[in-house]
């Protein structure tokens, strides 16, 4: 069978089980077994598969079947340039959180030496991104997870990046004004809806995922914590979930946060926060 009519078989079958994407879904996962682009897989009608490729494949397609993620089953998502090593222990890192990164990145321009820390750290997405593009900051990243941490402190070393890592329930435990910028991905997921998820992340970790009744529990913690943790105006970003940023908002203000600023992600949705302490 060619290369094509394999992605065309089992792009049907994909379909079929209502995967959303099934064709870019066939050729990714024939492109990680071969190293051949996506879109040449596609077109190539000569290439004869070696059985062993032919039987990984299917391995892979009955994952998918399965509605495992695509991320998973390869063991990598691209960040922002890089690759992070990913499995059912961490949420995937989705686009929406690169732009997080890049606004994160605009504050600190003209900051020397900063002090970040990123809570919630899953994969390390976030933090190990920040202590690679600002090599002068350093970086904490804390979960609560520690299988979330055994794999974020793996990214860093692939990644050739120096951060320290710490196992924390959210802020318990940290210094008194110890942190220029706290940034987060919060869970923020209402308890409710995460019944209701697409397959696929229903099987990320619920702890990443869930954020109690109305999907704002964390922040009520985070916000008058990091208070404390900061520095005298030291900032707090933290990405939301769609119709949080007034709740959210409120939060700050109550705890006498200022300059609140609301950024939008590529959908339009109100989708990060940044207040600064006084
Ligand atoms: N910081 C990680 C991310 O943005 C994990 C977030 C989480 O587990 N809620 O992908």
């Amino acid at each position: 069978m060619t290369c094509r009519e394999l992605i065309r078989r089992t792009a049907e079958q994909f379909s079929a089980a209502g995967i959303p994407d099934p064709v870019n879904d066939a050729a990714l996962l024939l492109s990680d077994l071969t190293g051949i682009s996506p879109l040449s897989l596609r077109l190539d009608e000569d290439t004869v598969l070696d059985y062993r490729v032919v039987e990984a494949y299917q391995s892979y397609v009955e994952q998918r079947l399965q509605r495992i993620p695509l991320q998973y089953i390869l063991g990598e998502a691209p960040f922002f340039g890089r690759l992070f090593r990913v499995d059912s222990r961490v949420l995937i890192p989705r686009p929406e959180t690169e732009l997080l990164c890049e606004w994160a990145l605009e504050v600190l321009r003209n900051h020397p030496l900063p002090r970040i820390l990123d809570l919630c750290c899953g994969s390390g997405c976030i933090g190990i991104t920040l202590k690679a593009e600002k090599p002068d900051a350093f970086v904490t990243c804390s979960d609560l997870s520690p299988d979330a941490l055994s794999l974020a402190s793996e990214n860093a070393a692939r990644l050739g990046v120096d951060v320290a890592f710490c196992r924390t329930d959210l802020l318990d435990g940290f210094a008194t004004s110890g942190f220029d910028l706290i940034i987060s991905n919060p869970p923020y997921i209402p308890s409710a809806v995460c019944a209701d998820l697409q397959p696929e992340v229903k099987q990320e970790p619920l702890l990443a995922l869930d954020g109690g009744p109305d999907g704002l529990s964390l922040y009520r913690r985070i916000i008058p914590d990091a208070l404390t943790t900061l520095v005298h105006g030291g900032i707090l970003m933290m990405e939301l979930g769609q119709g949080e940023d007034a709740g959210v908002e409120e939060l700050l203000l109550e705890h006498s946060f200022i300059n609140v600023e609301i950024r939008e992600d590529l959908s339009g949705i109100r989708r990060m926060i940044l207040a600064r302490k006084p």
